[in-house]
């Protein structure tokens, strides 16, 4: 091997011998309550697929119809070739789904983030970030070349004072998670936006979490929190509860018009395929026409979480269908997860860094495409290897 990578090989034995190396299990079925990894099927506990539509058949078919009609790939960023049909008609929709005045579409969640805070602040701005944020949300504010100022989680009063500590900025950007990834508790909107306009600073969140989850039918943490028209800007994924790939931005119009000139990944990277795009214009349909799937995953969610609860597991603030059981420790959180992989559960560990020290925990994505049958048992295996491991009692 070169000399010049042997630093790499360093690197990776370094993550193997601190336990930190992460093996990746390769899917070989369509995304469901069950999955076949790595050879075996396995009851899945893992997916951010909280309305079951990722192998829905109607989505399904949205795909095939439009790689007949319109082929398989872009071919060009649509700035140069222009955009499809379906591209507009999504944007469209979406504004409309979430009660935006316009969005726009990018190729995923994470170059929603990069494009949008790099477009909105530079070197002579500050970044006003929550310090639990999403690592793209990290990424593109660091990309940005703003002064980036982190606040207390989900603390209205630490924001307020991080911005009188300032002076001297040309603007200013408020950014928060709306749905913490991790601990699935949700941001405090309606006093974020009343910092924001006391300072008549920009507010944006990135909703990836929150819609397909929160508010009526799915709409999102604005519509959760009646704040529409307050909240600025919007990121949102396709590749969650959409159950498809791909992001968006929703916001005031003037903001919108202003990614189409200035949003470096819509300009320079191309756009989603027309399969991915008449698939999520077939989930919004879906979420337009009725709430029964969002019921269904709060239902499977309350359950869930209750039972597990009273069999003495430590669900942690959880507000969300996002449900981590909190064990602290790292080995044993790891060791749970393996023994709970061998009585066909799938669910992942989460430990340093990814969360801090000491606050490892098994993190389980609750969905709608659960039945009750697939919960009792996954919440039976849950309590099988707890006693076995000594977590909660007999
Ligand atoms: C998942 C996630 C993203 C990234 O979305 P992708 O579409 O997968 O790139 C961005 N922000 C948050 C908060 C997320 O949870």
């Amino acid at each position: 091997m070169a000399d010049k990578l042997r630093w790499i090989s360093d690197e990776l034995q370094n993550l193997r011998d601190q336990g930190l190396y992460n093996t990746i299990r390769t899917i070989s079925s369509p995304q469901g309550a069950w999955l076949d990894v790595d050879g075996k099927r396995v009851l899945n506990f893992c997916s951010n697929n909280y309305l079951g539509l990722a192998n829905d058949p109607r989505l399904r078919d949205a795909a095939k119809r439009a790689v007949d009609e319109f082929g398989a790939g872009p071919a060009a960023v649509r700035t140069i070739a222009g955009n499809l049909t379906l591209h507009r008609e999504l944007e469209a929709r979406l504004a409309k789904f979430k009660g935006a005045e316009a969005t726009i579409a990018f190729q995923s969640g994470f170059a929603s983030n990069l494009g949008t805070i790099a477009a909105l602040v530079g070197k002579e701005d500050v970044i006003f970030s929550d310090e639990l944020n999403h690592a793209s949300i990290i990424d593109g504010a660091r990309l940005s070349g703003a002064k980036i100022v982190r606040y207390a989680h989900n603390d209205a009063n630490a924001l307020a004072s991080a911005i009188k500590n300032e002076s001297g900025y040309r603007r200013a950007l408020i950014i928060s998670d709306g749905v913490f990834s991790m601990d699935g508790d949700i941001a405090p909107l309606p006093d974020l936006v009343t910092v924001a306009e006391q300072h008549d600073i920009m507010l944006m969140m990135d909703d990836a979490h929150g819609e397909g989850v929160l508010g009526r039918g799915g709409r999102g943490i604005v519509d959760h929190f009646g704040m529409h028209g307050r909240v600025d800007v919007e990121i949102g994924t396709l590749s969650k509860a959409f159950g498809v790939v791909g992001g968006y931005v929703a916001g005031k119009k003037e903001i919108v018009e202003w990614l189409n000139q200035r949003g470096r990944p819509f300009l320079f990277s191309s756009a989603t395929t027309a399969a991915d795009t008449a698939a999520c214009l077939a989930a919004v349909d879906i979420l337009e026409q009725s709430t029964e799937l969002v019921d269904r995953l709060w239902d499977n969610a309350r359950y869930f979480k209750s039972e597990m609860r009273r069999l003495g597991f430590d669900t942690g603030k959880s507000e969300t269908p996002i449900t981590p059981i909190m064990f602290g420790d790292e080995a044993l959180t790891r060791n749970f997860s393996k023994k709970l992989f061998e009585n066909d559960v799938f669910a992942m560990g989460i430990t340093y860094p990814t969360v801090p020290k000491g606050k490892a925990r098994i993190r389980v994505m609750i969905s709608a495409a659960h039945s009750r049958t697939d919960l009792d048992r996954g919440i039976r295996m849950f309590a099988k290897v707890g006693r076995e491991l000594g977590v909660i009692g007999s």
